[in-house]
C-alpha cells in the first residue's frame, strides 16, 4: 500500500500551528509501522533558505486559468520519510506561509488551488493506493482527482479544524480551470461562494477528525460552520482519529530548550529550576513559590480570548504569575500589552511566535490554561501532561476526550470550567491554586500525568486500519 500525505505545513520545515505538529510527525509513526509512505508539501522561503532539498525528475506544467504555472518537485528524506517539495517562488517564495503578517495574501485562492493541483498530478505520476490529504489547502486535489480524472484510489480528507474553510468568491472557480457545472450546492458552491473544503468533503472517500469528540460536534449547528449539513451527508464516511504527541519532540527528560532536564522522580526539582529560568525570560521576578500558570496559543476567538482578557485581571491578584505567548488578532495583542503594564511583575506577555520558549512554558508553568470555544483536538494539553503541568480546558472537542476533572474523577488529570465563560474560568483556576497549596496530592496528580501515553503509535494504527479498510473495499 502506497501513500501520499499532502499538507500545507510540515514541522520541522513550516509550522504556524498543529497541522504543522500533526504532518511531522504521523507519516514518521506510519513509516516505523512499515507503512510506505511520503509527503508533499510546498517549498516555502524559510525551507528554501534554510534546508537543502534535491532535485528530482518530476516537474509539472499547471493551468491556472488562461496562463501556465511551473511546478518543480524538490526531495528530502526525514526520519527516512521522503518529502516532496513543490517549489514554485511566484507562489511560495515568501516571507508568511498564509499571510503578510497582518492579513491573508490575496491570492490564496490561487496558490493552493496549484498546489492542489500538483498534489493531483503528483499522485496520478506515482500511482498512490491512498492519498491523505489535510484541510482545505489540499482538498481540491479530491475534486480534481474524483471528478476530472476519474481515479480510482482512495482518498481521505481529515479536518484539523473546520472554522477554516479555504471560502473564496465565486470568481476564483475559473482558476480551477473546472466547468461551472460544478458550482452546484452538492459540490463547491457555498452561499454564493466557492468552498475548497466542502469540495473536498463532497469527493473524498472518507472523511476523518481529529478527536472523536469533534466529530459528533461538527454535526451540530453550534460546531458546524456551516458545513454541519454537509457533513451529516457524508456521516457514513466521517471518522474521528485523536492526534498523538511526538515525544521525541517533548519530553522534558529529552528537551534541549529547557535549562534542566527532569522526569516523574525529580520533577520538583527539575520544575522549580525550569520555572526560575522561564520567569527570568519573561523578566518576572524569580518567585518560585507562586504557581505559575502558562498560555500559548494564537491570539484568536477560538481559542477563549475574550474569557482570558475579561478574567486575566481578577486571576492576577490572586497573588500567581502568568506567561503568555501568542500571535494573532491586533485587538488581543493590545488588549495583553495594556494589562502587562500594569501588573509588570506578575504578568509576562511575548507577542509573537517562538518555539523554544513555547518548550520553556511547558517545563517552567505548574498549571497550562486552554479555554477554547471550540477545540478540533488540541496538542497542548498532551504536551502539559508530559511536563507534569496541569490543564485547565473548556472541555469542547478534543480537550472533552482527553482532560478529566481532579475533583470530579478518580481519571482527573485536570480541571475542566463547567461552561464556557469567564467565572468559570476564574472558579478553575482557583480549584487550580488550591491543589497548588497541597504539596503531596500535587506530586501525585504531576507524577499520574506524566506517565500518560499520547504518543503517535495508537492513532497511527488507526490510520492503517482505515487504509486498509479503504482499499480492501476496492478489491
Ligand atoms: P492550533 O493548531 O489550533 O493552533 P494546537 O494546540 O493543536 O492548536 O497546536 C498548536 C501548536 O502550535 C503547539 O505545538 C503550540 O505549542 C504551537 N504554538 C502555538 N502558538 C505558538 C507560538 N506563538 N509560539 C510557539 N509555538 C506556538
Amino acid at each position: 500500500m502506497k501513500i501520499l500525505f499532502a499538507s500545507s505545513e510540515v514541522y520541522p520545515f513550516s509550522k504556524t500551528g498543529g497541522l504543522a505538529d500533526v504532518a511531522g510527525s504521523l507519516p514518521v509513526a506510519l513509516r516505523a509501522l512499515n507503512t510506505d509512505i511520503s509527503v508533499i508539501t510546498p517549498l516555502y522561503k524559510c525551507v528554501k533558505d534554510k534546508f537543502s532539498v534535491s532535485d528530482t525528475n518530476f516537474s509539472y506544467n499547471i493551468p491556472i486559468s488562461s496562463k501556465f504555472e511551473v511546478a518543480k518537485i524538490k526531495k528530502i528524506y526525514f526520519k527516512e520519510v521522503p518529502i516532496f517539495f513543490v517549489e514554485n517562488d511566484n507562489y511560495f517564495y515568501r516571507d508568511g506561509l498564509y499571510t503578510d503578517g497582518t492579513k491573508d495574501y490575496n491570492d490564496n485562492a490561487e496558490r493552493f488551488i496549484f498546489f492542489s493541483k500538483v498534489i493531483a498530478e503528483f499522485s496520478l505520476s506515482n500511482n498512490y493506493d491512498i492519498l491523505h490529504l489535510n484541510d482545505w489547502q489540499t482538498a481540491m486535489a479530491a475534486v480534481f482527482l474524483k471528478k476530472i480524472y476519474n481515479w480510482k484510489s482512495k482518498i481521505v480528507l481529515t479536518i484539523h479544524n473546520l472554522g477554516y474553510q479555504g471560502v473564496f468568491w465565486a470568481y476564483d472557480m475559473q482558476l480551477t480551470n473546472l466547468s461551472w457545472d460544478y458550482f452546484t450546492p452538492q459540490l463547491l458552491e457555498f452561499w454564493g461562494n466557492i468552498n475548497f473544503l466542502k469540495g473536498g468533503i463532497y469527493t473524498a472517500d472518507a472523511i476523518t477528525t481529529v478527536s472523536p469528540r469533534y466529530t459528533k460536534e461538527i454535526l451540530t449547528d453550534e460546531f458546524g460552520f456551516g458545513l454541519n449539513g454537509v457533513l451529516k451527508d457524508v456521516e457514513n464516511r466521517l471518522f474521528g482519529i485523536l492526534n498523538g504527541i511526538d515525544y521525541e519532540e517533548w519530553s522534558p527528560e529529552l528537551d534541549r530548550y529547557i535549562v534542566q532536564n527532569y522526569n516523574e522522580k525529580t520533577i520538583t526539582e527539575g520544575k522549580r529550576v525550569c520555572k526560575q529560568d522561564l520567569l527570568n525570560s519573561f523578566e518576572l521576578t524569580p518567585e518560585t513559590k507562586k504557581p505559575v500558570f502558562g498560555i500559548i496559543s494564537r491570539l484568536v476567538d477560538q481559542k477563549g480570548w475574550d474569557i482570558i482578557i475579561d478574567a486575566l485581571e481578577n486571576i492576577l491578584q490572586l497573588d500567581v504569575k502568568i506567561v503568555i505567548l501568542g500571535s494573532g488578532q491586533r485587538e488581543y495583542e493590545e488588549k495583553l500589552k495594556t494589562i502587562k503594564n500594569k501588573y509588570k511583575n506578575s504578568l509576562g506577555v511575548y507577542i509573537g511566535y517562538d518555539n523554544a520558549l513555547a518548550h520553556k512554558i511547558e517545563a517552567g508553568s505548574d498549571f497550562f490554561i486552554m479555554p477554547s470555544k471550540y477545540e478540533p483536538c488540541g496538542l497542548n494539553q498532551m504536551i502539559s501532561f508530559k511536563y507534569g503541568t496541569i490543564p485547565i480546558v473548556n472541555p469542547v472537542g478534543g480537550l472533552f476526550d482527553t482532560v478529566y476533572d481532579i475533583d470530579e474523577s478518580k481519571d482527573g488529570n485536570g480541571f475542566r470550567m463547567k461552561n464556557y465563560s469567564t467565572e468559570e474560568l476564574i472558579e478553575a483556576i482557583k480549584r487550580a491554586i488550591k491543589l497548588f497549596k497541597e504539596p503531596l496530592k500535587l506530586y501525585g496528580v504531576r507524577k499520574k500525568i506524566m506517565k500518560l501515553d499520547f504518543s503517535w503509535t495508537s492513532s497511527a494504527k488507526k490510520y492503517i486500519e482505515l487504509y486498509r479498510r479503504l482499499v480492501i473495499d476496492e478489491s
